[in-house]
């Protein structure tokens, strides 16, 4: 027997894999079964070219567990080892300043068994001690037996073993007993060898039988050794590309379509994509990529490989090149992975635009649950903003679809301005904005449905991009002023009745928390609303902005204000005619002497002023002073005067409400004991 040391130059490298390698140590059992499938591909690479001449015979991979004896153990029939070979590539491991790099980056497993090509060494951090027991497929060579328990200091010695090939044994540690567990290392088999090229089995399958589970002759495979994207596109059918689908998600509704990837420069790369359907919540979807290696499961974080937005799609990318095992931050800003990320930016967006080109009604069915994808993706990447402009729809309140151009071309002239610009109308719901919109609809324009996730966003973003457009929701204004056409009639009021108007208003609109009007007044067509409510675009969208943003500074500021709403008053319409007539019927009496003292005491107090212009303070007679401060409270008694006869006439005549209630209501702004209320006075008017 012989005895060697390891060659590592560091004494202790076992209890530092066992402790650094903490959080990620399941992947030893990927590390010994690639292994495992590598050395059986090897030897039928090996017997392909006439070099191996023997029987083949059963190359299954198999993994099982001894409870009693406390083993792990990985079988295969590959080529095996030598003893030269264990010599080589097991005891002589390559170690260059070990220390500094475990160091360096102890909390990255996988760049510490990358760089030190530790694949077999990661079993000794689950394992007291590990055997190998191994048959080379070379003739007149003698079995191998190599133990090690973890110090530097390992046995060799000849054999007996009838089959070739390699068993590795691990003898579990008392801290990872849980490895023992079947049902564990079913999991992770399955979740790492899914998709392995050589068959792996794990025990008997099962089946029920007399009220027990007993294992059957069959051997338990765990893997799909010819998954669909090793396959050509060619001899796939759509089933097949479903099926795969369900594989990987077993849980999902069918996916919309798939991109078959397979590129071999200037990298290797094949895989699936599968778009899902993503209807209201972009971040239920992340993760659903899986990464591998010549079909070993690598990882489900792809953050690093492919743009943000593809994340949301679902599928297989199978690489070489991606380095598997270096830090996230160097992958960034690792050519290969630049490239690998663009080419699949640009086969989505052809995908996407060749679907879109082939069969259009099929596209604008699939929108609604493509629509956050793309808009995603045109969002976050200028690159898929230029291809998607000629694939991405505009979906108007009818269900019809555009796409940017011909949205131009429908709305481009009949929705311009006296100003030359264009006014893209849309809305985010068309139940509570359906009276605007009919009003829209009116006058012959177009609206858009603007509900989704990111609408805030893109209107944003295609406001920048288009010229001369504007997106303004419709129940921001009038229609007429939100696309003024000319000049709008000016509002035939004098000062005494707007003052008087916006009393009679002001005094009866409710309180609403959080929420003020402003009244207006439009000269607008006598069959517009009597009254209605309008809000600021401006003001509205940076409210939504700070809402999605969260964020403090500006944003923060526009986000505290209070949504500030203007309640129209239409200066045309006979109900607000009568309403000024009945109000100057009823309160001109009154009002009559009040305005007279008022008109008064304004001028006197104006004269004064004047008379004081060119005087400084110390200079005006202390008795003028008084005068005019006698003066300011009487204009400010007989002010409150008027306003009372004013809003006790609003509160008498019942019109006034229910012209504000119906405003509000047409809003869904109407609420509580509000609405109750109003419900009640309308029978009553009626
Ligand atoms: P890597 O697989 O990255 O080369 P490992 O430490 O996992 O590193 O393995 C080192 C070498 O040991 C392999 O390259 C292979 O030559 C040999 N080896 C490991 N496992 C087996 C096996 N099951 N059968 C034959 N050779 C093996």
């Amino acid at each position: 027997m012989a005895k060697g040391n390891i060659g590592v130059t560091s004494d202790n490298i076992f209890p530092v894999i066992k402790k650094f390698l903490y959080s990620d140590h399941e992947i030893f059992l990927r590390e010994l079964v690639s292994n495992a499938v590598d050395a059986t591909q090897k030897l039928k690479t090996l017997a392909a070219v006439g070099e191996y001449k023997g029987e083949l015979g059963d190359l299954t991979v198999r993994v099982s567990v001894d409870k009693d004896k406390g083993t792990l153990t990985i079988s295969d029939r590959g080529i095996g080892m030598t003893a030269e070979e264990i010599e080589k590539y097991i005891n002589q491991i390559a170690f260059s300043g070990a220390e500094e790099f475990l160091e360096k980056y102890k909390n990255d497993a996988q760049a510490i068994i990358g760089h030190f090509g530790l694949g077999f060494y990661s079993s000794f951090m689950v394992s007291k001690e590990v055997e190998i027991f191994t048959q080379s497929h070379k003739e007149g060579t003698t079995a191998q037996h190599w133990a090690c328990d973890g110090s530097p200091v390992y046995d060799l010695e000849d054999t007996i073993k009838a089959e070739r090939g390699t068993d590795i044994v691990l003898h579990i540690d008392d801290e990872n007993l849980d490895f023992l567990e079947e049902s564990k290392i079913q999991g992770l088999l399955t979740k790492y060898c899914k998709f392995l090229p050589i068959e792996i089995a794990f025990g008997k399958k099962k089946e029920w039988k007399d009220g027990k589970n007993v294992e059957t002759e069959e051997d338990n495979i765990i893997n799909n050794t010819n998954p669909a994207w090793t396959r050509k596109p060619a001899d796939l059918t759509d089933e097949d590309y479903n099926n795969f689908y369900h594989e990987l998600n077993p849980m999902g509704e069918d996916p919309l379509f798939h991109i078959h990837l397979n590129v071999d420069y200037p990298f290797n790369l094949t895989g699936i994509l599968y778009f899902p359907k993503i209807k209201n919540n972009i971040d239920m979807q992340r993760n659903k990529i899986q990464l591998y290696c010549n079909q070993v499961y690598v990882t489900d974080h792809v953050e690093n490989i492919v743009p943000e937005y593809l994340t949301l799609l679902h599928g297989v990318i199978d690489s070489p090149d991606i380095p598997l095992n270096v830090s996230r931050s160097y992958l960034q800003s690792d050519g290969n992975v630049k490239k690998i990320s663009s080419h699949i930016t640009k086969k989505v967006a052809d995908r996407l635009n060749e679907i879109f080109k082939a069969d259009r009604t099929a596209f604008e069915e699939k929108w609604d649950n493509l629509k956050l994808f793309i808009q995603y993706g045109m969002l976050s990447d200028e690159k898929f903003y230029e291809r998607g402009e000629k694939f991405a729809l505009l979906k108007n309140v009818d269900s019809k679809y555009f796409t940017f151009e011909e949205y131009k071309t429908l709305v481009g002239e009949n929705q311009k301005d006296k100003n030359g610009d264009v006014i893209y109308l849309y809305t985010n719901n068309t139940d509570e904005q359906f009276s605007y919109i009919e009003h829209a609809k009116e006058k012959g324009y177009d609206v858009l449905l603007m509900d989704g996730q990111l609408d805030v966003h893109v209107v944003s973003q295609l406001e920048q991009k288009f010229e001369k457009t504007r997106f303004v929701r419709v129940d921001s204004d009038v229609i007429d002023k939100i696309i003024q056409k000319e000049d709008v009639a000016q509002v035939a009021l004098n000062n005494d009745q707007r003052n008087a108007l916006v009393t009679v208003f002001e005094s009866q609109i409710p309180a609403i928390e959080k929420t003020n009007f402003i009244v207006t007044f439009e000269q607008l067509a006598p069959s517009t609303n009597p009254v209605f409510v309008t809000q600021n675009e401006f003001m509205r969208r940076m409210k939504e902005m700070s809402a999605l943003q969260g964020g403090g500074g500006m944003m923060n500021f526009y986000g505290e204000m209070p949504d500030s709403y203007n309640l129209v008053v239409n200066t045309a319409h006979p109900l607000v005619e009568k309403l000024l007539k009945d109000e100057e019927d009823a309160c001109n009496v009154s009002i009559t002497p009040i305005a007279a003292e008022l008109t008064e005491a304004e001028s006197k107090r104006t004269q004064l002023k004047d008379s004081h212009k060119d005087k400084k303070d110390e200079e005006i007679p202390t008795a003028e002073k008084a005068e005019l401060e006698d003066l300011q409270k009487q204009i400010d008694q007989l002010t409150d005067n008027k306003k009372a006869i004013l809003k006790s006439f609003a509160a008498d005549n019942k019109q006034v409400r229910q012209l504000i209630d119906l405003a509000l209501l047409a809003n869904n702004m109407l609420k509580g004991e509000a609405l109750a209320k109003f419900v009640k006075r309308s029978v009553e008017l009626l």
